[in-house]
């Protein structure tokens, strides 16, 4: 059969264009319900073919009043950041090249791609040489194989072969954590086995760094992993790095940086180098399209001991890199492709730049919303908590996102509850930050005024 390329993807780039075109202008909220898009996109199980360039036509009618709009200069939830132009297109050409990315022999150029995509990346964090890098889905999954490879490792330095002899009857291993740790961490340990009864959360300060004296008196028992944070997420505080480092011992130290590694490369973090393994997020903070994810490791012996495998029909060359060693996916889309982009197309000057510009306007925030800030705005996060009041702060939250001209999200921090505004996007302007400001204290003025009519 003759394929028609033409129609569907035709269809497909008008779409996208008039999407991607429209995010400025676009309300920052989705319009529909989840009943409204039940009604559009159901119905029964189709039982023959249908036009291809008319499935892509109906599908983008039926579900772009239900899209979160996260591209926009205007968004601030969660740590989401857009995608930049390069990108976005190369990860277009990585889906149309469908490249399996396992193996060097199912795909020489998506592997040679990572080789070097994995050698800029060592560089822009100053990370050792010998780094590994292995291209994941999101930090999720790169804080599982880092810290994978420090089971291994703390585990094979007391005698044990995890990965032969499970962890029926080895070593405990204790995992060393600050408190405001990300929930993705004890999700890890799950996976791993670990459980989260292995963590002994270590006492952290009021923006949620982990404290050193508290870490220096847990340590010392048997085999242990120390997970440190570069970025918190609700702060954006990072651990002092060097002082974990200084004390760690025997234990090897795992840094989840999903957003914060980035602004290493606008300025040195002290100590980030002394750790053992990394995660990162291409997909945040460098503004790559989902889903991009990347885990680094200082000892690329452990990494593979970890990750590595062997099958019978496929093809193995030693002398070429195969990213299953360094991935726990076995066939896997060629995610390289996009970083690479990335990275080319923005420079290390165009990475440091894209860090300062949103934490500046992160600062422009905190200028204007001074009040009721709560954190020590030094990165991209801002919190604020209106009225000192729980109740009129999610209120607040809800009104935003309903009233459309900017989205921010909610949180609970150190028992209270906050709002969330995270600058991570690459076209975030100073009338975006400002116009989302009159949108926030537009609805202050409504809901406290609620509030006071009781
Ligand atoms: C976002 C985030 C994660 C999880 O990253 P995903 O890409 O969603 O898997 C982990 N740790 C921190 C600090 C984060 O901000």
């Amino acid at each position: 059969m003759k394929p028609d390329w033409e129609g569907p993807l035709g269809e497909a780039y008008a779409r996208a264009m008039s999407y991607l075109k429209d995010l400025p202008v676009r309300r920052v909220g989705p319009r529909d319900t989840a009943s409204d898009l039940r009604a559009k996109l159901g119905g029964k199980l189709p039982e023959g073919p249908s036009d291809a360039r008319q499935v892509i036509s109906s599908l983008a009618d039926n579900v772009e009043d239900g899209l979160l709009p996260s591209g926009s200069g205007r968004f601030f939830g969660f740590v989401f950041g857009g995608a930049t132009p390069a990108a976005l297109a190369a990860d277009w050409l990585a889906t149309a090249w469908d490249q399996n990315a396992g193996l060097y022999a199912a795909s020489p150029a998506a592997a040679v791609v990572e080789e070097i995509t994995a050698e800029w990346l060592v560089e822009l964090f100053g990370l050792p040489r010998q780094t590994s890098v292995g291209f994941v889905t999101g930090a999720q999954m790169a804080n599982f194989t880092g810290l994978a490879a420090a089971r291994h490792a703390v585990l094979a330095k007391a005698g044990w072969d995890v990965e032969a002899d499970g962890l029926i009857g080895a070593p405990p291993i204790q995992v060393l954590v600050g408190a405001e740790r990300h929930d993705t961490v004890d999700r890890a340990l799950r996976f791993l086995g670990l459980g989260t009864r292995c963590i002994v959360p270590i006492a952290v300060d009021g923006q949620g760094r982990m404290r050193p004296d508290a870490l220096a008196r847990e340590l010392g028992g048997g085999p242990t992993i120390i997970c440190a944070q570069a970025g918190n997420v609700n702060t954006g505080a990072i651990d002092p790095l060097d002082e974990i480092c200084e004390l760690k011992q025997d234990a090897w130290v795992h840094v989840d940086g999903a957003f914060g590694l980035w602004s290493a490369v606008s300025t040195p973090m002290r100590g980030l180098e002394k750790a053992d393994s990394w995660a990162t997020d291409a997909h945040k903070w460098l503004n790559v399209p989902y889903d991009s994810g990347l885990v680094l490791c200082a000892h690329p012996e452990a990494h593979r001991a970890a990750m590595s495998v062997r099958a019978s029909y496929l093809i193995h060359d030693d002398e070429q890199r195969d990213a299953l060693d360094y991935n726990p996916e076995f066939s896997r889309r060629a995610r390289g492709f996009a970083v690479y982009a990335a990275i080319r197309a923005l420079g290390r000057q165009g990475i440091a730049e894209l860090v300062e510009r949103s934490n500046a306007m992160a600062q422009r925030f905190a200028d204007q919303l001074a009040p009721y800030v709560l954190n020590e705005v030094n990165l991209n996060q801002v919190l604020v908590r209106f009225g000192n009041d729980d109740e009129l702060t999610r209120r607040v939250v809800k009104a935003v996102q309903q009233e459309g001209t900017a989205w921010m999200s909610g949180t609970t921090w150190q028992g209270r509850a906050a709002m969330r505004i995270s600058v991570s996007n690459w076209t975030t302007s100073e009338a975006d930050v400002d116009r989302s400001v009159e949108a926030v204290l537009r609805c202050v003025e409504i809901e406290q005024a609620r509030s006071t009519q009781g």
